[in-house]
């Protein structure tokens, strides 16, 4: 008789979400706040920098997937907030912007790798907009004591907006100043002039795929170790939803 050969590992299915629209406002020019409700919101279980995949509505009909972070959850109120960068005429933002009290989302989730790494003596984030509620929910949660540089790249100096944290925090806010959105140089020259800390560190980079992709290069060449930096393409141009995994 032979072994069976073993399943292969599939990937655990998601928890659904029932999402309602309770409010919605702009948090900065360029970025909306939808806070939603759901029954079961007391039970999701996630750590702050992950993200829910989103079925948002598409013009032509039907839904498309669409990942966006969890930028805080209140399980006692079962609610959650999410917020989209206003960068177009796409179906996220589009729909952001007309959400009302009431309107219905399905969610799953959470998934993402990106987790704070409690034991590394400096943490350092490199992200661009849609990298900043990561960012910013993950800064909430680091306890005083931690030592965090965080570079980030905006689409003006109007974006800068106070970053609530107990760490020690140096920022670079880098503005595009009225460039498209897109690959550039802007935080990785900041990144190459930036001497890395002695000790253990943990980078955290999300953004646009090319840029973030340098960024790693960058710190992976200047001796980082590749098992001390999360990295991942939250949007290219061209590219519809979904996100790049980037790991070389
Ligand atoms: C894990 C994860 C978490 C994320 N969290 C957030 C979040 O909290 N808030 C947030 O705003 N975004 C977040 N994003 C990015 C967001 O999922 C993408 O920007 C997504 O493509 C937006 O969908 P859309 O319907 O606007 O555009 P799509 O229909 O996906 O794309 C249409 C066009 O718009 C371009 N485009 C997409 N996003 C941008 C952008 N930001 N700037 C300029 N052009 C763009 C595309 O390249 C494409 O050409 C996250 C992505 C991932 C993978």
């Amino acid at each position: 008789m032979t072994d069976m050969p073993a399943a292969p590992a599939s990937r655990p299915a998601l928890d659904e979400w029932h999402l309602s629209v309770v409010e919605a406002f702009d948090v900065e020019p360029r970025l909306r706040r939808v806070v939603f409700s759901a029954d079961t919101l007391d039970q999701l279980d996630y750590r702050p920098g992950q993200a829910l995949v989103l079925r948002m509505p598409l013009p032509e009909g039907g839904t498309g997937r669409r990942d966006y972070t969890i930028r805080w959850l209140d399980r006692q109120a079962k609610r959650l907030a999410i917020d989209f960068v206003l960068h177009g005429a796409t179906p996220a933002p589009s729909w952001a912007k007309a959400a009302r009290p009431g309107d219905f989302l399905l969610a799953h989730g959470p998934r993402g790798r990106t987790m704070i790494a409690a034991d590394a003596d400096w943490h350092l984030f490199c992200v661009d907009e849609t990298g900043m509620p990561a960012l910013r929910h993950m800064l909430e949660t680091m306890p005083a004591g931690a030592t965090v540089h965080a570079l980030i790249e905006t689409a003006s100096a109007q974006d800068e907006t106070a970053i609530e944290t107990a760490a020690a925090l140096a920022c670079q806010w880098l503005a595009r100043n009225g460039a498209t959105p897109g690959p550039n140089a802007l935080v990785l020259g900041a990144l190459q002039a930036l001497p890395l800390p002695a000790g253990h560190g943990q980078a955290y980079l999300m953004g646009e795929t090319s840029n973030v992709r340098s960024w790693r290069h960058h710190l992976v060449q200047s001796g980082m170790p590749k098992a001390a930096i999360f990295s991942e393409g939250y949007w290219r141009p061209g590219r519809i939803g979904g996100h790049d995994h980037v790991d070389d």
